[in-house]
């Protein structure tokens, strides 16, 4: 019987775990090793804090779907992986040793920036980031990527003042003028060109020779990778990403995969991404374990990104091109709710009641 360890409760995981619920893979012991029993959707995290969904509506039960796909659930982090003995080990002092392990952790906010860490809110955990936010204020976002973006429009939909720091538009400029265009019409203060350079407590944020106090800065200056990677053994690549192989396998151990943020596939970093990743991970893992042929992932160098304004409204781009309207909106809603309805496993539901019948 295999030990398979899988770390991290992210996209690729869940359409595993999925895959797993309906076609049971025998010869194999499944643990899903995550920090939140309850995990919060990134896509829909603009539309909770815009109000348009309810927390519960933008979380999905990981210890259900878990025991769905006869995985035993253990709700904790990882601190460490010893790659070269197969053990992971937990914040709480367990040890997990595995025979093959399944990274699929993320990322954490890139927050290299003096007191950035200190005195500003990443991101992540999304589940600490609602939490935390303050609505009736002056919030700084610190990156204007699409998460930068979003969280300004949705906050700005709530009624904070919201200034957007910007050192440079990771997006073709025909699509940036139109985000930054959404951005002003919606009375984002936002500041292209200009990087926040370091945080005080106050919070203050420091750009160039300017000082600004507000009542909250958060932090969305990019992925970066989880720091116990480092100290893992595994091959990673300039920005410490686990190199994998065209079959999600790291390069360095072949008993490893790894998936979504933390791998360096070459793609950008998106659930869109994770989400194929899962599907060919879904082949591979149950390969890896039967002993049969592993498949090639295929990135896509484009996905779809749907970029919501505040209100139900949202900017739709692939490639060069993009569109924008209320109907953008409501497809995000439509494909972010069919992805929730999967996770609950109430497909699985109607075919068992079928079944029932
Ligand atoms: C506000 C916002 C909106 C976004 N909207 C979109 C969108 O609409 N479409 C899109 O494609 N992308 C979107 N993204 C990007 C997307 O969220 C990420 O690229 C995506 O979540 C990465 O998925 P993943 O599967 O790698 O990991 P994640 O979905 O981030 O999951 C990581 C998992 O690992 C767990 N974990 C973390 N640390 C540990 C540890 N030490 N031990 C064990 N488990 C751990 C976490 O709890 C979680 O379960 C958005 C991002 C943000 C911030």
């Amino acid at each position: 019987m295999k030990r398979v360890l899988l770390a991290g409760a992210g996209h690729a995981h869940a359409v595993l775990l999925c895959s797993l619920a309906e076609q049971p893979l025998y010869g194999a012991r499944f643990t899903l090793v995550s920090p939140y029993a309850r995990q919060l959707y990134s896509a829909m995290l603009p539309g909770v804090i815009a109000g348009h969904y309810r927390r519960e509506e933008a979380e999905f039960d990981v210890a259900a779907l878990a025991q769905r796909a006869f995985a035993e659930f253990v709700p904790g982090s990882l601190v460490r992986l010893d790659a070269a003995r197969r053990v992971a080990l937990l914040a709480d002092g367990r040890q997990l040793p595995y025979d093959i392990v399944s990274l699929n952790v993320g990322s954490r906010t890139e927050d290299a920036t003096p007191g950035a860490h200190e005195h500003a809110l990443p991101l992540k955990p999304y589940e600490r980031l609602v939490e935390r936010l303050r609505y009736d204020a002056h919030v700084a976002i610190a990156g204007g990527g699409a998460s930068g973006a979003e969280l300004a429009m949705a906050l700005r939909h709530r009624g904070a003042v919201v200034t957007l720091y910007s050192e440079q538009s990771p997006f073709p400029p025909k699509l940036a003028r139109r985000i930054e265009r959404a951005l002003r019409r919606r009375g984002v203060d936002f500041r292209p060109g200009m990087r926040a350079d370091a945080v005080e407590s106050g919070p203050v944020v420091i750009a160039g020779q300017a000082h600004q106090q507000f009542d909250q800065v958060l932090w969305a200056a990019g992925p970066a990778p989880l720091a116990w990677l480092e100290r893992s053994g595994l091959a990673r690549d300039e920005q410490g990403f686990v190199r994998v192989d065209a079959t999600l396998r790291s390069v360095s151990h072949r008993e490893v995969f790894a998936v979504g943020d933390c791998a360096a596939t070459g793609e950008a970093k998106s659930g869109v991404h994770a989400v194929r990743q899962g599907e060919v991970l879904a082949h591979n893992l149950r390969a890896a374990v039967t002993e049969t042929l592993l498949v090639p992932y295929e990135p896509r160098p484009q996905a779809l990104l749907l970029l919501t304004c505040g209100a139900r409204y949202a900017i739709a781009a692939r490639g060069s091109w993009s569109a924008q309207g209320r109907w953008a909106w409501w497809w995000k809603n439509w494909i972010d709710r069919r992805w929730m309805a999967r996770l609950r496993g109430e497909k699985l539901k109607r075919k068992v009641s079928l079944q029932k019948r």
